[in-house]
């Protein structure tokens, strides 16, 4: 089963480049952390804080404490421990409420769509749980590449040799 997660509070931004790269990301507002802790447990996700506290107070086998305040070095964090690069799936899951997206016909939801964007693509996915529409603009493609990026990053530091046969990496 692949990894899920469940990001407290403080974490969502990071929540939603989970989400992004396509990452089954649970994020609860204001939550308190009893709940937390159950709901983690029951659905077998692996718990992100920065909360020290809760990492000590509460006996929890699966938590990640997440050290940085910054979200590109909480996404190094991360995704680097889990080794997710190897298994994005960009744009499967909804940023705002983690439902899975499905691809949908422009016609049937024509009304939902501003209409430039509705003449101009024809890909379009749709949020199963809150009804959300995504579409691949301008947007998307600075997310797509950011997406690339991280996971360049991250397949470069897990092979340290790339560096000593990469001379450009000196410079
Ligand atoms: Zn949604």
């Amino acid at each position: 089963m692949p990894i899920r997660f469940f990001a407290d509070d403080m974490l969502g931004k990071l929540t939603r480049w989970l989400r992004l790269a396509g990452f089954d990301t649970r994020y609860e507002r204001q939550i308190p952390d009893a709940d937390l802790v159950r709901i983690a447990a029951a659905e077998e996700r692996v718990i992100l804080t920065r909360d020290r506290k809760l990492s000590q107070h509460w006996q929890v086998e699966k938590l990640f404490l997440v050290g940085s305040e910054f979200v590109t070095e909480q996404i190094g964090e991360v995704f680097g421990h889990f080794k997710l690069a190897e298994d994005f799936k960009p744009f499967t899951r909804c940023l705002e409420c983690n439902g899975t997206l499905a691809s949908i016909r422009k016609e049937d939801y024509a009304r939902e769509i501003p209409p430039f964007v509705y003449k101009t693509l024809d890909e379009f996915h749709r949020c199963s749980s809150c009804g959300h529409i995504y579409w691949k603009g301008t947007h998307y493609e600075s997310l797509a590449r950011k997406l690339r990026l991280i996971q360049e990053a991250l397949k470069e530091s897990s092979n340290p040799q790339s560096e000593i046969h990469n001379p450009q990496s000196n410079a």
